[in-house]
């Protein structure tokens, strides 16, 4: 069982992830142990993964799974969508129907407002939200950047698609969508996938960043990454480069060593209307910000995610997508603090990646 809780001093959500002790360990493992592992996400070992949510061909159309008596698809696939074996949270089909449950009044964890429940001093979710791996290729690679332009094209699409559904579903009041690359950034199996969570709860780190931008925006008319662009773009330091539809920055405030954004140069459109162009040029732009850091910093571990205001509150959101490679570790004073050191300048990271 897995556990949503919240702290009342710190002021954290916390996932108790009681069901992931039978995890994969492929990075924790010698390597002759790695050696016998079957990679549950290679085309043709579809049996060793829960069942196919969604799978698209390389043209971006959508396939119908169909097993063979094993279990592994006949059919092939760019791009494949499963539910989370060892999911922290729940699958969205689980949580649709506990929802229908709680409709009919057979189970009614809806009824405490947004599926909390008091543990005593404390506050729990009753209602886990659903988690699911985006799977970018059937080819068995170990970084975005060796995904072919067909394959991240479908892959974009894929992540649109399951985040329209999401939201459609009414489960979760929040989506994150987020990749762990490497050992380093916390990935249990090397073949690169995509997850995503959707949250019954918001943080208050969440709900502080879209009143921040909410606030800006009513008194300024325009989101407050509208504004720090217009200023990056005029500085150029911490610029990387421009597209047509996104700016590649490093931010001002960096947190960690070669921490990058990719910004939308028009905040009016989510990530979940934009158009194939737009998503087309995000994918590439993507795939090209790892490049770059591969060649600057010898191939590390990196996280990836997209940052997004809860659903029904992005209207006053600039969405983005932020890249973290793992150079850096937390240590005390971070872990007191929660404001961390970072030994490299944002202007010297952002030279770097230019170059
Ligand atoms: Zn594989």
């Amino acid at each position: 069982m897995s556990d949503l809780r919240f702290d009342p001093v710190s002021g954290h959500w916390t996932v108790i992830a009681g069901n992931r002790n039978n995890r994969p360990v492929e990075f924790l493992s010698a390597e002759r142990v790695r050696k016998r592992l079957i990679c549950p996400f290679c085309g043709g070992n579809e049996q060793e993964t829960p069942p196919t949510n969604i799978m698209y061909a390389s043209d971006g159309s959508q396939v119908d799974s169909n097993v063979d008596e094993h279990g592994n698809e006949n059919e092939g696939w760019s791009t494949r969508v499963v539910s989370n074996k060892y999911a922290a949270f729940g699958s969205i089909d689980s949580l649709v129907e506990r929802k229908q449950d709680a409709e009919e009044g057979q189970d009614n964890p809806l009824e405490v407002g947004a599926g909390k429940v008091a543990h005593g001093p404390y506050i729990r979710s009753a209602l886990p939200g659903p988690q699911e791996l985006i799977i970018p290729s059937r080819r068995h690679i170990s970084s975005v950047s060796s995904l072919y332009d067909n394959e991240l094209k479908v892959l974009f699409r894929a992540n649109q698609d399951r985040l329209n559904t999401l939201r459609d579903c009414n489960v979760a009041k929040h989506a994150m969508l987020f990749m762990n690359c490497r050992s380093e950034a916390g990935a249990s199996l090397e073949h690169i996938h995509l997850q995503l969570i959707g949250s019954p709860v918001i943080s208050d780190h969440l709900k502080n960043r879209v009143e921040r931008n909410r606030l800006h925006l009513d008194s300024h008319k325009e989101t407050l990454m509208s504004a720090l662009l217009k200023w990056e773009i005029a500085k150029k330091t911490r610029i990387i480069y421009q597209a047509k539809y996104f700016t590649v920055v490093c931010p001002y405030a960096s947190r960690f060593p070669f921490q990058v954004w990719i910004v939308p140069n028009d905040p009016s459109v989510s990530f979940l209307e934009i158009d194939e162009d737009v998503r087309d040029e995000l994918a590439y732009m993507s795939r090209d910000v790892i490049r770059r850091l591969e060649e600057a910093l010898d191939n590390p571990s990196y996280n990836f995610l997209m940052h997004m205001a809860p659903f029904g509150q992005m209207a006053a959101d600039h969405w983005y997508m932020e890249f973290f490679p793992r150079t850096t570790r937390a240590a005390g004073f971070e872990l007191g603090t929660d404001v961390w050191v970072n030994p490299i300048a944002p202007e010297l990271a952002a030279k770097r990646l230019r170059s």
